[in-house]
């Protein structure tokens, strides 16, 4: 899904900056307006002119980096290629700066806001962040904007997204809104936990079933947080919320594992809530993998996927053990 994939690397950069607040609007699905503010390190003036030029990254200095990087998202591709189909502007200002500033992008570059104007950044008001807003989505490809669902269905799909990164991101007050008047859909405050912002989310039932995870595997240098519904919880559907490093990806393999740890407690088609948190190191991800395809492969795929699942089973199995052992008492 196009417009959700634009808004994660959005949010990433937001996070990759530092923000300890982003706020998301989106009108019209998203496709209308999308707005994302942060208060995040910002943007230098002088760099306004790179950042929405293809494989222009702050993250990548050095093909050393590729050894360290935390990230996916760090070829330069994502405000690059938003640009080539939409109308970007980028407020921002950074610590020291006496303002903000404010450009307009198209096709990877600045471009004046009015007919006449330098394409250059504007000084303007503001405060310590970045505010990208990114209108008339595909207005440049009309079947693509054709085949969009209903505005209610796209919103839907980019609510989840936020979501998600608020979910492995407490700590951060993140919201999302699509600007009418009943109010955002979602808003954490900084001081919210992880459970509190799955209660918003997933509610207050789901909340008290929940088991924290937490374990690693040296073998491939994994570790393992997260939070996953206990033998208690059964839904028709599985919620499955899978951050490795701290990027929203699937993987299809590590789904499958998940479900059948949870087999065995759960009633027939009864499936889980599985809020996992990965950590590896660079060199374990296939690197070679699109990085803003969602679906990742791991380099000791079997290692990792078992690491896993061995984690689940020991968690439920004690968790369950724990009850019979009450209920016995
Ligand atoms: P990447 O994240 O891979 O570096 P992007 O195209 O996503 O590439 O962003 C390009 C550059 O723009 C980033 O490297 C960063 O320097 C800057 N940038 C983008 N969004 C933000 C933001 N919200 N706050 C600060 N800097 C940002
Ligand atoms: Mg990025």
């Amino acid at each position: 899904m196009r417009r959700s994939r634009e808004l994660k690397e959005m949010l990433e950069n937001s996070l990759d900056a530092g923000a300890t607040s982003i706020a998301v609007l989106a009108k019209g699905g998203g496709l209308k307006l999308l707005q994302i503010q942060d208060t995040g390190h910002g943007i230098m003036r002088d760099d306004f002119g790179r950042v929405c030029e293809r494989f222009a990254t702050s993250k990548l200095r050095e093909y050393e980096d590729l050894q360290q990087i935390e990230t996916f998202g760090f070829r330069g591709e994502a405000l690059a290629s938003i640009s080539h189909v939409a109308h970007v502007t980028i407020t921002s200002m950074t610590d020291g700066s006496p303002c903000a500033y404010r450009a307009c992008f198209a096709e990877g570059h600045l471009v004046s806001a009015k007919p006449g104007e330098a394409a250059e950044p504007k000084p303007c008001a503001g405060t310590r962040g970045t505010t990208i807003v990114v209108e008339d989505m595909f207005y440049n490809a009309p079947t693509r904007r054709s085949a969009m669902k209903s505005v209610a269905e796209e919103y839907g799909k980019l609510l989840q997204v936020v979501q998600a990164y608020a979910i492995d991101n407490a700590g951060v007050a993140i919201s999302c809104s699509k600007g009418t008047e009943c109010g955002a859909e979602l808003r954490t405050l900084r001081e919210h936990s992880t459970t509190d912002v799955i209660r918003q989310v997933f509610g207050a039932s789901l909340a008290r079933e929940l088991l924290p995870v937490e374990g690693a595997e040296p073998s491939v240098g994994l570790t393992v947080r997260g939070l996953v519904s206990n033998a208690s919880h059964s839904a028709k559907k599985l919620a499955f919320l899978l951050f490795i490093n701290k990027r929203l990806v699937e993987s299809s393999s590590l789904r499958r594992a998940v479900e059948e740890a949870y087999a065995a407690c759960l009633p027939k088609g009864g499936h889980p809530f599985v809020y996992l948190s990965l950590r590896l190191p660079p060199t374990a991800l296939d690197v070679n993998v699109h990085p803003t395809k969602r679906e990742v492969f791991f380099l000791e795929q079997e290692t990792v996927v078992a690491a896993v699942q061995t984690m689940l089973r020991e968690l439920l199995a004690g968790a369950n053990g724990a009850r019979t052992f009450l209920a016995q008492a």
